[in-house]
């Protein structure tokens, strides 16, 4: 855990103020006075026991092994989409705009890792993680970070109206959000929820003032993506073992088409059909 969390850590029920034990976390809210665990130093602030990822899962090559590793990894396709570097500089770019001392909340991290003053959050202990809790229950004081940022979550979400909401209470007047959402894309990881549209993505941010929007995974990850779906629907006959294995098989023989990104991204029709779409915008100072 980074020790920034402690400053900006609170009860997800009521919160107040966290003292931190040997062994575990007390809130100090009158009338509360919840006791949390922590895995290793990592507090477990959640209501739950799931231990999924809300984030789009990271595939890990060691989790197999033998024969299987080998097809597996024979397989794999690093990942079915193709961020251009413009994509994969965005929200490093984004996080070094809001100066040295910004504290920023990223939900749903999974395994990621943006730097010392990135506070990572996820259902899971996943490697990376500061604190464990839920996108509808943020164990966070109000007004207490500079900004959110949410990569591949929110349609992974039970109650997206709670988890904006929750990202409302936590960051501070005239902090910013950064939203990258899914568009075009088959169905993935165990609960997914939701897609959205250019105008889709924009409501998410509808009280904010927009400061910048388009494709962050272009048209062409897309049509890979579906069309190695598509066929191993075809050549599967409903055996869904054959489909699994099929659709890695045809993900891989598609897999060059996302490179026609490069290209195709930048042009303005591409949000029509984007893999995933990105919205940043800035939380009014003074809130109506
Ligand atoms: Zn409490």
């Amino acid at each position: 855990m980074k020790p920034l969390f402690k400053e900006i850590a609170a009860c997800p029920v009521c919160q107040q103020l966290l003292e931190w034990e040997a062994e575990t976390v007390r809130c100090t809210g009158p009338g509360c006075g919840r006791s949390y665990s922590l895995a290793g130093d990592v507090p477990i602030l959640d209501l739950s026991e799931d231990n999924g990822s809300i984030a789009d899962p990271v595939p890990d090559p060691n989790a197999r092994s033998g024969l299987r590793r080998m097809a597996s990894s024979f397989l794999r396709v690093e990942s079915s989409t193709y961020k251009t570097r413009q994509g994969r500089e965005r929200q490093p770019r984004f996080i070094a705009s809001l100066g040295p001392d910004a504290i920023v909340l990223n939900v749903g991290a999974g395994k990621t890792d943006f730097g010392a003053r990135v506070v990572n959050l996820d259902i899971g202990p996943f490697p990376n993680v500061d604190v464990v809790g839920r996108s509808e229950w943020l164990p966070v004081r109000d007004h207490a970070v500079d900004a959110v940022i949410t990569i591949g979550v929110l349609e992974h979400v039970g109650d997206l109206a709670e988890t904006l909401k929750e990202i409302d209470r936590v960051l501070r007047p005239g902090g910013q959000v950064f939203h990258e959402v899914p568009f075009i894309q088959g169905k993935h990881g165990s609960i997914d929820h939701r897609r959205f549209t250019y105008q889709g993505a924009a409501a998410l941010v509808d009280d904010y003032e927009l400061l910048d929007e388009g494709v962050a995974v272009g048209p062409s990850s897309a049509l890979g993506w579906i069309l190695a779906e598509w066929f191993a629907l075809l050549f599967s006959f409903g055996n869904a073992r054959i489909f699994s294995v099929a659709s890695r098989l045809f993900s891989k023989i598609f897999s060059p088409i996302r490179y026609f990104d490069a290209i195709l991204e930048q042009r303005p029709e591409a949000r029509v059909t984007a893999c995933s779409l990105f919205v940043q915008a800035r939380k009014p100072e003074i809130s109506s």
